[in-house]
C-alpha cells in the first residue's frame, strides 16, 4: 500500500495524504481525512457537502486539493451522485449532471468521484489513453456500472477491455458490510457467484463489493491481473471517513484521475 504525501500548505498542520495505486504513472489518488479545514465528524479534508457539514469548509477543501494536484475548477468533472449507472462523457461539471460514473480522453481533464464506504473504482487505458471514474455502492455494483464505463470507453476511445486496468480505492468491506436478505437476493438473482455474499455465524450476511466488482469487470473483459484493490476497509481506518461507522455524520473523500497533459 502506498501512502504518498502531498505538497500543500504549510498552515495547514497534518499533511494531506492520498491513497495511489502502484504502477499508475498518471495523476489519479484516494484522499484520506488528512490535510483539510473541517472540524468535529469532517475533520479534516471533507471534500462532500450531501452530510452537513458547512459550505464554507468543504469549498476551502476542494480549492486545497485542486491546488496542491496542480488542477483549476473548470478542469474537473464532478457530478451529483444518485446510485445509478449513467455514465457520462466526461465534460467539466461541477455537480450539475446526475450520474456515477465518467469517462474521457481529453487530457488535462479531472474525473472525480466522491464517496465514504461506497467503492471508488479509477479506470486507465495506457493504449487508447483514456480515464474513467466510478462510485460503486451496492446498487451501482448490482447494476454492472464498472462494465459500462469500460463499454463506453469502447465505444468513445475505442479501448479494448484487456487493455483497461483498473484500481480500486478505499470501501467497506470484510465483516464490517453486513446487509440484509433482499440485497443478497437480488445480487443472486443478477446471476453474481454465491460467494460475493458469505453468511456469518450468526446467519447475517456480508456483501463483498470488490469481489462483486471483479466479477464485474471480469464479464466486461478486463482481466484479473489488471485489478488492483486497496484493500482497506473505510470502516477500520479512523484516517478515513466511513458513513455506517459514524451513523452519516462523516465527511467525503474524493477519488481522481487524469490523463495528463504533454508536456
Ligand atoms: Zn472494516
Amino acid at each position: 500500500m502506498a501512502y504518498r504525501a502531498l505538497p500543500t500548505q504549510p498552515e495547514a498542520g497534518e499533511p494531506m495524504v492520498v491513497l495511489t495505486a502502484p504502477d499508475l504513472p498518471w495523476p489519479h489518488g484516494f484522499t484520506t481525512r488528512a490535510g483539510g479545514v473541517s472540524s468535529g465528524p469532517y475533520a479534516s479534508l471533507n471534500l462532500g457537502l450531501s452530510s452537513g457539514d458547512d459550505v464554507e469548509p468543504v469549498e476551502a477543501n476542494r480549492e486545497r486539493l485542486l491546488t496542491a494536484l496542480g488542477f483549476r475548477r473548470d478542469a474537473v468533472c464532478a457530478f451529483h451522485q444518485v446510485h445509478g449507472d449513467r455514465v457520462l462523457p466526461g465534460q467539466p461539471s461541477w455537480f450539475e449532471e446526475q450520474a456515477d460514473a465518467a469517462t474521457t480522453d481529453v487530457p488535462g481533464r479531472l474525473l472525480v468521484v466522491s464517496v465514504a464506504d461506497c467503492l471508488p473504482l479509477l479506470f486507465f487505458d495506457p493504449v487508447a489513453e483514456a480515464v474513467g471514474a466510478a462510485h460503486c455502492g451496492w446498487r451501482g455494483t448490482l447494476a454492472g456500472l464498472a462494465g459500462k464505463v469500460v463499454a463506453r470507453m469502447t465505444e468513445r476511445y475505442g479501448s479494448r477491455p484487456e487493455d483497461v486496468r483498473v484500481a480500486i480505492g478505499p470501501g467497506i468491506q470484510g465483516p464490517c458490510y453486513q446487509v440484509g436478505d433482499e440485497v443478497v437476493a437480488a445480487f443472486r438473482e443478477a446471476g453474481f457467484p454465491s460467494d460475493v455474499a458469505v453468511p456469518d455465524e450468526a446467519g447475517r450476511h456480508r456483501l463483498d463489493l470488490v469481489a462483486a466488482n471483479r466479477w464485474v469487470l471480469g464479464g466486461a473483459g478486463v482481466p484479473s491481473e489488471s485489478i488492483w484493490s486497496s484493500g482497506v476497509c473505510t470502516h477500520c481506518q479512523p484516517r478515513l471517513f466511513s458513513h455506517r461507522r459514524d451513523a452519516g455524520r462523516t465527511g467525503r473523500h474524493w477519488a481522481f484521475i487524469a490523463l495528463p497533459e504533454p508536456s
